[in-house]
């Protein structure tokens, strides 16, 4: 019968792996794409519903059409283990999916074992971490509704590698043009593992000091050690404990649980390591791996934009293996990453990147990319532009 690629999980890499395989294939492969959410919420905006300007309906989208349209196989399940050996999955539902080749986009899960002060589900329930769209993302929003003026909003960001470089910032102003609507003497702490700002360095900074010059306070060098959820105590090596009204956890990252599990994440137990020119997995054979779970190469961020390179990137070798046909050259692939920093200005970065045969990674290309010169409100519109565009792209 027709060759079967299975793909775990549906969002930025996973569904639109799951589209560019049906369409490269014209049809003749057959997809199934397991996922156990309903919905596809968007991580990419999800820091406006924080900072009150856009509501989770706007982040919130149908896989239907990856069914109607591209003849996709979905279903709502979760996978809870690989067997390389014998090509099958098995599902939380108790049954087995067998493959020709399987893409396993996962995303990321959290290095819990880093903060013992969050392992209690009440701890996780108060110290939200909103770094997985969805419940989570409006319930930072109500504390922060709930929050008296003059409070402070306290968020960490662990140390890189970790998904969406800019995004612990952008969250920061978003958080800080609210609180200059609605509560005027509330204040803004970043407290970051890292000894700089991790992208848009300059333009943050600036807009830090001209906008937020008396809410948000940066102090980078901040490991957060532990917590203590019961009093909402953040706790680092370099400073006495700090206890502000609503506390933003971000715990160290790594690949989704199912890549440990599976063994793929051959990268210190963390991330999974791939052959860029196919996405497969450098320890196990027809199993391609996307997204934030992977090692990227120099220069790669842990983005949306990336994910869904690497879907179509992925679904095009999948193909051509499946059909034996010869792998086509890696293309040049590229992203571009936008902040927003009020209710209108935002600004981006972007990069690409190209296959080195002789290092046998993807490069930087010198002189390409680069930062906005400020945040404006024209970039405001690209960006929510990029969204739509990459919605539609990635769901059908
Ligand atoms: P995800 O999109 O997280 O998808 C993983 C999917 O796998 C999930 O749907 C999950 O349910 C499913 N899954 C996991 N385990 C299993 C299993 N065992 N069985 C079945 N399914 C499973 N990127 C940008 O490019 N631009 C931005 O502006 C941007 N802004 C961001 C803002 C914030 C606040 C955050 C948190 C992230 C942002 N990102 C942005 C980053 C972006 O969200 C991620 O890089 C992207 O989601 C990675 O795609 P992925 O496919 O690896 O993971």
């Amino acid at each position: 019968g027709a060759a079967h690629v299975v793909v775990v999980g549906a969002g930025y890499g996973g569904a639109t792996a799951a589209k560019y395989t049906r369409l490269f294939s014209e049809g003749k492969v057959r997809v199934t794409l397991i996922e156990p959410n309903p919905k596809f919420i968007s991580c990419p905006i999800s820091n406006l519903v924080i900072g009150s300007l856009k509501n989770m309906d706007f982040l919130t989208h149908s896989y239907d059409r990856l069914q109607q349209n591209h003849g996709v196989r979905l279903v709502r399940d979760s996978v809870t283990s690989i067997d390389a050996a014998r090509r099958t999955v098995r599902l939380a539902g108790g049954s087995e999916i067998g493959y020709d080749r399987l893409i396993v986009s996962p995303g990321i899960d959290f290095m819990w074992e880093g903060l013992p002060g969050m392992a209690s589900a009440e701890a996780k329930a108060r110290m939200l971490h909103a770094w997985k769209a969805g419940e989570q993302t409006l319930a930072l929003r109500r504390q922060l509704e709930a929050m008296p003026d003059g409070g402070v909003y306290a968020i960490n960001i662990p140390a890189v590698p970790y998904r969406c470089p800019p995004g612990p910032y952008e969250r920061a102003c978003l958080v800080a043009n609210y609180f200059r609507k609605a509560k005027p003497r509330s204040k803004v702490i970043i407290f970051d593992a890292n000894a700089e700002i991790q992208s848009k360095r300059g333009l943050f900074t600036r807009v830090f000091e001209q906008q937020y010059k008396d809410i948000i306070e940066y102090r980078p060098g901040h490991l957060l050690t532990d917590v203590h959820a019961a009093s909402n105590a953040m706790r680092f090596e370099v400073q006495d404990e700090f206890r502000p009204a609503v506390a933003n956890v971000l715990p160290s990252m790594r690949a989704g649980d199912l890549a440990l599990r599976a063994g793929l994440a051959n990268i210190n137990n963390r991330w999974c390591e791939v052959n860029f020119q196919t996405f497969e997995s450098t320890v196990a054979p027809h199993i391609h791996v996307l997204g934030d779970a992977i090692q990227g190469s120099p220069g790669m961020p842990k983005s949306a934009h990336m994910a869904n390179q690497h879907g179509k990137v992925s679904a095009m070798a999948v193909v051509s293996l499946l059909q034996g046909q010869p792998v086509p050259q890696l293309p040049i692939i590229a992203n571009t990453c936008y902040s927003f920093v009020n209710d209108t200005d935002a600004m981006h970065v972007s990069s690409v990147h190209r296959w080195d045969a002789e290092r046998r990674t993807l490069l930087t290309v010198p002189g390409s990319g680069g930062v906005s010169v400020a945040p404006t409100a024209l970039e405001g519109h690209y960006a929510l532009g990029w969204a739509r565009n990459i919605w539609a792209d990635t769901l059908g």
